[in-house]
């Protein structure tokens, strides 16, 4: 992988031209740190990769945890990192990965929590049944014969905590608590629509995650003087990461056209279907513009799909000339007067 001459890799990479000293586990140290701490939960779209996980975003601020998607797979990273007690969750859109996760958080951390599990998200619209509310409902519903078990029958775990406090959202701020603020804006991703990103702002920096957009004015509009950037990106006969190509991601290829050269046909073939997601996604040459013009302090691509392609050398031959950091699972990155990643 490269990286500009502005910051190294070693065992963490140091920008802002000061070397800072690894923390043992910044993603537990949260807490001490006066900026922002995220950690990759999950940096994949949809996929089965062992890997990657699909899409999770934890960023923590001061006494603050937030949840940003919950795809498959990110309940057990969270594990993983050593992080218990999340009960605020916030979601881009409503595709499955970015929620298929949010049962079993739900219901595995109904101990750890130390209240009901709050819940942000899209409303419904015109192509879109059901808002973050309804799923909230539905997942009640769904689950109502063991919240009903463990709840009332046999191990009486608290009534309180089970319950998903939802809430439909617009564009504007969704959250502010402890100094923390959360500004949730609208970005193009139809027709998923509405679907949002997110920006979280404390202790004087910030921290932008995109959600599923295809290229946005309004997201480089509310990323402005933003840290990190952190976006997605549908990359189509991209250099390989080296990671594992499961079957499923082979499966996607051939349902959607995700992963080959080239992408065209009529819509109801499976080169046109792929060519139809791919419209609403973001190619690393258009993530090239978006960084150049918001010029974050650190740019980062998660969401990446297929989750083993590499879009360093198409965003780089595009133009981009600010410092680049591909996700991957577990990563951290620290965000103070400097930026860290590890
Ligand atoms: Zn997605
Ligand atoms: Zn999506």
């Amino acid at each position: 992988m490269k990286y500009p001459s502005i910051y190294l890799l070693t065992c963490g990479i140091f920008i802002s031209g000061t070397l800072m000293a690894q923390a043992p586990n910044p993603a537990a140290q949260a807490n001490s740190n006066q900026g922002l701490v995220v950690t990759f939960l999950g940096t994949s779209g949809p996929s089965m990769s062992i890997e990657r996980a699909e899409s999770g975003t934890l960023i923590q601020a001061g006494s603050e945890t937030l949840l940003i998607d919950c795809g498959r797979g990110v309940p057990e990273r969270l594990v993983q990192a050593g992080i218990r007690g999340v009960d605020k969750v916030f979601l881009t859109h409503l595709h499955s990965d970015h929620t298929q996760g949010l049962p079993i958080l739900w219901m595995s951390s109904w101990n750890s929590r130390s209240t009901k599990l709050s819940l942000w998200g899209p409303g419904t619209g015109a192509d879109q049944p059901t808002g973050t509310v309804g799923l909230a409902q539905a997942l009640s519903t769904a689950f109502a014969t063991n919240t009903h078990i463990r709840r009332d029958l046999v191990e009486k775990w608290p009534a309180e905590k089970i319950i998903i406090d939802a809430h439909d959202i617009e564009e504007g701020v969704v959250y502010q608590n402890n100094g923390v603020t959360v500004t949730a804006f609208r970005v193009k991703h139809d027709p998923v629509t509405p679907t949002f990103g997110y920006r979280v702002d404390y202790a004087g920096h910030s921290v932008v995650v995109s959600g599923d957009t295809r290229p946005s004015d309004n997201l480089i509009q509310f990323s402005r003087g933003a840290d990190v950037l952190i976006h997605e990106v549908f990359v189509q006969g991209g250099a390989s990461l080296g990671g594992q190509v499961t079957g499923m991601a082979t499966g996607m290829a051939a349902v959607t056209g995700m992963g080959t050269p080239a992408i065209a046909g009529p819509p109801d073939s499976a080169a046109g279907a792929g060519h139809a997601v791919a419209a609403y996604h973001t190619t690393p040459e258009e993530a090239a513009d978006i960084f150049t013009k918001v010029a974050p302090k650190l740019a980062v691509f998660s969401h990446i799909a297929p989750n083993y392609v590499d879009p360093t050398d198409r965003t780089r031959a595009a133009g981009y000339k600010g410092p680049l950091q591909v996700a991957k699972d577990l990563m951290v990155i620290t965000v103070g007067d400097t930026i860290v990643v590890k």
